[in-house]
């Protein structure tokens, strides 16, 4: 069997393209661009948790990746950095290449150089760090959202809890219908584009990790604000958008987490900014809302009444 060395050295290591040293040493070595802020963040996922255990391991190290990815978006940041901490019960040849080939693709495409990290023998669990880079006073923050500011999310909502209920027989997709949801959930594409696009435009951002209501809930709570949003504006994926009287498929789009779109707000005036940001990072942008002075989160019918929700998001410690 390999040692825990050669599996590194085999599968983990890679010339850094942009550290002044990767893997291999006590501590990697990375030189930041001068007068810039760091931008630091870390995201786990358990087996049995945050995914079953039999996926495609190159999903899942695309997604170990993308999930990091997806926080650095929120923030307008440039990732540039990564560090996986990796625990699995045995080294299966197999599964290591699926996944070291999914995360460093990612990782590519994204220009983000794997610098270091940890291995060890435990139930399957992995932890990513990710730095990137942004300028000072240019992130996006959750505190930063303003009254009158619009509310935006980005791309499509639901398709990932879509699958998430069709696994679990809480509703029936058809194949067509549950391969594009299965992908969503298995390989989000973090918008780290738009992110750095609506820097100087949008107030305040967040990745929508743990559904609509509870992230946009954040913003509100770390702004001191509320929000009215509007059932019938939302971007409902197109499996969901025919389904929204199921009790699963509207909880899908209102609370359904692992989309890893963006949500933020951005002064009316900027409207015409906004949608510039979407078209040149590739990705649609609807406004859905607005903030208020306040508290709190309304969901409006197309008829102007609030809709009693039900809907909470994704927590792992609520009662
Ligand atoms: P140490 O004993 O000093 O903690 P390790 O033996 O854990 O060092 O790791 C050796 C080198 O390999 C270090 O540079 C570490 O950052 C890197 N490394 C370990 N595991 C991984 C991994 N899964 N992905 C990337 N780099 C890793
Ligand atoms: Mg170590």
């Amino acid at each position: 069997m390999a040692s825990e060395f050669d599996l590194i050295a085999r599968y983990f290591t890679h010339a850094p393209r942009q550290a002044v040293l990767g893997v291999g040493d006590d501590a990697a070595l990375i030189q930041p661009q001068p007068g810039m802020e760091l931008a630091i963040s870390t995201d786990m996922l358990v087996a049995g948790t945050h995914f079953f255990p039999d996926v495609d391991p190159a999903r899942l190290g695309h997604k170990a990746l993308a999930v990091n990815l997806s926080d650095l978006a929120a923030m307008g940041a440039r990732p540039r950095w990564a560090l996986l901490a990796l625990a699995m019960p045995q080294a299966d040849p197999e599964w290591l290449a699926g996944f070291s080939a999914g995360f460093l693709a990612l990782a590519r495409e994204f220009e983000v150089d794997l610098i270091g990290g940890d291995t060890t023998r435990g139930p399957l669990n992995i932890a990513v760090t990710i730095l990137g880079e942004i300028e000072p006073g240019k992130a996006l923050r959750r505190d930063a959202a303003r009254a009158g500011d619009d509310v935006w999310v980005s791309g499509e909502l639901g398709a990932a809890a879509l699958a998430l209920a069709h696994r679990r027989g809480e509703l029936a997709l058809s194949e067509a219908e549950a391969s594009t949801c299965r992908d969503r959930l298995e390989r989000p594409m973090p918008r780290v584009a738009l992110g750095r696009a609506l820097r100087g435009i949008a107030n305040a951002a967040i990745d929508v990790s743990d559904g609509l209501l509870a992230d946009l809930g954040h913003i509100l709570a770390q702004s001191g604000l509320s929000a009215e949003i509007h059932l019938a504006s939302l971007p409902a994926a197109p499996a969901l958008a025919q389904r929204l009287a199921e009790p699963a498929a509207r909880r899908a789009l209102l609370a359904g987490g692992d989309d890893y779109e963006l949500c933020f707000t951005a002064p009316p005036e900027r409207a015409e900014a906004v949608l510039a940001a979407g078209r040149a990072a590739g990705v649609p942008v609807t406004r859905i809302g607005r903030i208020a002075p306040g508290a709190g989160l309304t969901v409006l019918d197309a008829a102007g009444q609030a809709v009693a929700i039900e809907e909470r998001g994704f927590d792992h410690f609520a009662a």
